[in-house]
């Protein structure tokens, strides 16, 4: 039995819903979460991937983030794939997404210096007033290099396992 261990990283402005998919995601698993004094956050769930595999995942949430400000080398330090999550409902959580893939692309490589693999999510998609178009994020997706994007949406229990799995999928695939 092979065990990964994969430091994930969730970015994204305050209030896209962030720590809320991270509890979802864990919740009613083996589950602790540390609190740090950096404002950062982590989880732990560990995956029955396959026969052979076993995926302990590592859930980084930066806390308290209003806005896009750029991380630390530390933060980003061994992680292998970032969730960049916005509300869908938001137009300038969606206008931040481009800081934090930029943050990401200068600061966050695997070993062999490519940048890691993200997914982007667009949360919030049972509320009815969107801001941001499938068209205008799609377009966003692929000229900014994500893997591909998905709509989440935490209170309904939407994709949030599937856009999870999609990422590590990649990851492991790398
Ligand atoms: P964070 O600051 O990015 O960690 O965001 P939170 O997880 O604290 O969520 C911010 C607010 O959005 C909270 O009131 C959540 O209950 C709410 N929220 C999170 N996900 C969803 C969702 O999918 N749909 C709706 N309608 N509200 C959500």
């Amino acid at each position: 039995m092979t065990e990964h261990l994969l430091k994930i990283l969730i970015v994204g402005d305050g209030n896209v819903g962030k720590s809320s998919f991270v509890h979802r995601y864990v919740s009613g698993q083996f589950n602790k979460t540390y609190k740090m004094t950096v404002g950062v956050d982590f989880s732990v769930k560990l995956l029955h991937w396959s026969d052979k595999e076993k995926v302990r995942l590592q859930l980084w949430d930066i806390a308290g983030q209003e806005r896009f400000i750029s991380m630390t080398r530390i933060y980003y330090k061994g992680a292998l794939g970032c969730v960049v999550m916005f509300d869908v409902t938001s137009s300038s959580s969606f206008s931040s997404c481009r800081h934090w893939k930029e943050d990401l692309d200068n600061k966050a490589m695997l070993p062999n210096g490519d940048s890691i693999p993200c997914i982007l999510v667009a949360n919030k998609c049972d509320l009815a007033h969107r801001a941001v178009s499938a068209d205008t994020i799609d377009k966003f997706s692929k000229a900014h290099g994500f893997i591909t994007w998905m709509e989440t949406s935490v209170k309904d229990n939407k994709n949030v396992g599937e856009a999870t799995r999609m990422l590590v999928q990649e990851i492991l695939s790398v």
